[in-house]
């Protein structure tokens, strides 16, 4: 079985946790991950959300924060503030850093992203195929107001920094209109038997994913279910500001809400929360076939069973 996952960071990664659990061994699970997250600090080229996926599945992830590495220390970051030298907001740990260096030097000699990837997932080991969504630049921003002005910030300044305390206006994923999927990404995406939508971030994770050109097309037209799972419980994020930058695309923060957005056109399944059973019938209006069941991932049992959930919706809709 070839599986193709689109995935954000913790959102995601938790979920392939459980994927991985769910499948057999044989099993080929393919991630697209999104790289609108994207950020240049101190000259050096930072990717969260494939870090996330491959420190969750190589075993180096911050369990509790649920991004960043294990076992942190934070000198480097405490002598470039010494220096005066920020940004102070963005936590880069010593471990870290070494990633972004040794990712940095191997662009710089020329190496696309998706081959620095590669080279960096022979240390992790995660399991999986790790793709980035594109080997072109693609960076997030969002546009805010502050201090009585309309300007815009970059994804991680409005999240990390301002913590999404205002409100989003729009947001844009700058350059992704001209960005080509990365290699593998459409083939993978022809020959998957099943594809599927972690509880990702509908926005910034997954959607920033779907506007690179040709992706969006590749899985509406792959001829094969498309399931996904709702990152909204109980009318609300489970984590994170989902919340603020659906408000942006104007789409309410409900599960049936977010499944609408998708589409029947792409999307063939969706799983809700138990606790939003009552939006099954709506989602099914809407062309999607849909149930509840639990989704909270709050251990790799329960996220197993998700992804068996996820699989099992799969195959309905195949039949
Ligand atoms: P990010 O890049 O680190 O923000 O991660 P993702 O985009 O992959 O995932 C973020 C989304 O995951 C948020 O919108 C959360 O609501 C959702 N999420 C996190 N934990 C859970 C969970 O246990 N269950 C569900 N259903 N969604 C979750
Ligand atoms: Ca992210």
């Amino acid at each position: 079985m070839r599986i193709v996952v689109l995935a954000g960071g913790i959102g995601g990664a938790r979920f392939l946790r459980g994927l991985k659990q769910a499948v057999p061994d044989d099993a080929a699970i393919t991630v697209i991950g999104n790289t609108g997250d994207d950020i240049h600090l101190f000259g050096l080229k930072v990717c969260p959300d494939l870090d996330t996926v491959m420190y969750t599945l190589g075993g180096g992830i911050n369990e509790e924060q649920g991004w960043g590495r294990t076992d942190e220390t934070f000198h480097v970051k405490e002598e470039l503030a010494a220096y005066g030298v920020g940004p102070e907001w963005f936590g880069l740990g010593d471990r870290d850093f070494a990633t972004h260096i040794v990712r940095t030097q191997m662009l710089d000699a020329g190496y696309p992203l998706s081959a620095v990837t590669e080279a960096l997932c022979e240390r992790w080991k995660p399991g999986v195929r790790l793709i980035p969504m594109s080997d072109d630049r693609v960076e997030t921003h969002v546009a805010v107001t502050l201090d009585g002005e309309r300007r815009a910030v970059h994804f991680q300044e409005y999240w990390v920094k301002l913590r999404a305390s205002v409100d989003a206006h729009a947001v844009v994923p700058v350059g992704a209109e001209q960005a080509k999927p990365a290699p593998g990404v459409l083939e993978a995406i022809a020959e998957a038997d099943v594809i599927l939508f972690p509880p990702s971030n509908p926005v910034v994770s997954v959607g920033t994913i779907l506007a690179v050109p040709g992706i969006r097309e590749a899985i509406a037209e792959a001829g094969v279910p498309v399931v996904g799972l709702s990152p909204i419980v109980g009318d609300a994020p489970v984590r994170g500001m989902a919340d603020k930058v659906l408000a942006a695309v104007g789409v309410d923060s409900t599960a049936a809400a977010v499944a609408e957005h998708y589409g029947s056109g792409l999307l063939d399944g969706w799983l809700v929360d138990t606790v939003d059973a009552g939006a099954v019938e709506r989602v099914e209006a809407a062309g999607i076939r849909c149930r509840a069941v639990p989704l909270m991932m709050s251990d790799l049992d329960a996220t197993t069973r998700m992804a068996c959930e996820a699989l099992a919706l799969a195959e309905e809709v195949r039949a």
